[in-house]
């Protein structure tokens, strides 16, 4: 092949592709032509294209990326065809503009009929998964990636977690038996490709450095993209639409874009509800925190919702705190939930998994806990002397919750079947106590969380159950469900 370049270099010369926008080597000509080729603009052959041929591939291929189309090979039409992409060949986008339109070159994509499953159910596999990613998260990317086109259509997805699946995903390093020109480029350029139906594998380039948390390679985005051409969808021509052929960063908006609901429904069909869901990239930054069972009937539904929280807490503006592992959710009292909000970027050196988090009644200061170690800030300010070892004066190492009690004007801190009533300047746990949980007629013992609602009542959580102490009559009053039954804490009202 390399014997071919100085003709084709004058053969490009000849025909007129102009290359006079600076110097374009040799090395630029042949990756471009290898480029052309592989995405299916030049027809990939042994003999030498003709300089009509490249002009003719480098229009359509600057056509399909919105440069502008010149049929040269300027400085930004190499630079577009460096870009990391989708492995996948974007020729059949071209198909129908030829055949259709008699040379005139018009947005729409082609779809074959052949192209797609017959029927509505499909199950997946994932064959593997990068070392340093945890099997959880991945698990729950792809999960979410499947949910975007099961939202929007006819289709449903399961995973098998044994053989046969009808879709299989997995990640490869270089050749990987499914042909030269698919074999993987190392970091950048192809960083992933995947078969139309019905051969349903996608993969996946081992050499990324892939990320679910923002860093890298996004694999959510890829993992979607990549299911989509599982699903029979081609590229498409639209800059914003999930299945345009070059890697985006995870949008804040919408993953889909207009065009991909319409190219899968167009396969399969609407929902049978009707109802589209469309799930915005905000929601995907963090997948140790996203839980895909709440996406299915609802919307969108924070993860705490489904699990234990580590704590929760309103502050003095009445804006409750629901903190879990890394993040912590804000609910406005009108039921507004915020996104997972990192930890440790609003409360510098504060550990992830708190035990116990509480606001004090009295100046609004922010009180953690975690082993033997208490935290306290003003707003995210972490106090002079602080993280302080508070077991060493008394206070119980590994606390299950802590409240601020309005009529003691105190930190209560309740551990096993014991609470204690602990001075908040010294931070030292005041006489007589601790003392048993008896005082609090029917509260269980370890409960993992508790609070006092604006209204004064004092709510109990643990596992899936609350309890409401009653500070008049000293006794817990009502039990039930808090997700369920609990609106202020964000769970039962459906949120998008
Ligand atoms: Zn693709
Ligand atoms: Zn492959």
């Amino acid at each position: 092949m390399e014997a071919d370049i100085p003709s084709l270099f004058l053969l490009l010369v000849i025909t007129g592709l102009c290359l006079c926008n600076g110097y374009i080597s040799e090395e630029t000509l042949q990756t471009a032509q290898v480029f052309l080729e592989k995405y299916g603009y030049l027809e990939e052959t042994t003999k030498q294209h003709s300089g009509k041929q490249l002009a003719s591939a480098v229009r359509e291929f600057q056509w399909l990326s919105h440069l502008s189309v010149s049929g040269e090979l300027d400085t930004s039409t190499v630079q577009q065809m460096i870009q990391p992409r989708c492995g996948v060949k974007d020729i059949e986008s071209l198909k129908l503009v030829k055949s259709h339109h008699h040379g005139r070159q018009r947005k729409k994509r082609y779809i074959s009929k052949s192209k797609k499953w017959y029927k509505q159910h499909l199950t997946y596999q994932i064959v593997n998964w990068p070392w340093y990613l945890s099997q959880h998260q991945v698990r729950q990317a792809v999960k979410a990636a499947f949910q975007l086109w099961s939202n929007v259509s006819s289709l449903t997805f399961s995973e098998a977690l044994r053989d046969p699946a009808d879709i299989r995903l997995a990640f490869f390093d270089g050749d990987h038996n499914d042909g030269a020109g698919n074999a993987f480029d190392g970091p950048g350029g192809a960083l992933a490709h995947a078969f139309f139906p019905r051969r349903g594998e996608a993969h996946f380039d081992s050499a990324e450095h892939w990320s679910l948390n923002g860093k890298g390679r996004n694999l959510f985005v890829v993992l979607a993209h990549e299911i989509g051409h599982t699903l029979g969808l081609p590229h498409s021509s639209f800059k914003n639409a999930l299945m345009s052929p070059y890697y985006k960063k995870l949008n804040k908006d919408y993953v889909l874009n207009f065009d991909d609901v319409l190219a899968i429904q167009n396969l399969y069909g609407a929902p049978p509800s009707g109802n589209l869901v469309q799930l915005p990239g905000k929601q995907f930054a963090f997948f140790q925190d996203w839980s895909p069972e709440s996406h299915e009937d609802s919307g969108m539904k924070p993860s705490y919702c489904h699990s234990i929280f580590d704590a929760i807490t309103w502050d003095l503006k009445k804006t409750l705190y629901i903190f879990k592992g890394r993040h912590f959710w804000m609910v406005s009292l009108g039921g507004k939930i915020s996104p997972p909000q990192s930890l440790q970027k609003r409360w510098k050196k504060l550990p992830s998994y708190i035990e116990a988090a509480v606001v004090s009644g009295l100046d609004g200061k922010f009180y953690f806990f975690k082993g033997g170690r208490c935290w306290r800030y003003k707003d995210s300010i972490l106090e002079e002397g602080f993280p302080q070892k508070c077991s060493m004066n008394g206070l119980p190492r590994r606390p299950d919750t802590a409240l601020y009690f309005q009529p003691l004007g105190h930190l209560v801190i309740f551990k096993g079947s014991k609470y204690y009533v602990v001075n908040e300047e010294s931070l030292t746990v005041e006489p007589y106590y601790p003392r048993s949980l008896h005082d609090w007629k029917g509260v269980p013992a370890n409960s993992h969380s508790v609070l006092t609602h604006p209204d004064g009542a004092i709510y109990f959580f643990k596992g899936h159950q609350y309890w409401i102490f009653d500070q008049k009559k000293l006794k817990v009053t009502t039990s039930g469900k808090w997700a369920e039954d609990l609106s202020w804490i964000g769970c039962k009202n459906d949120v998008t």
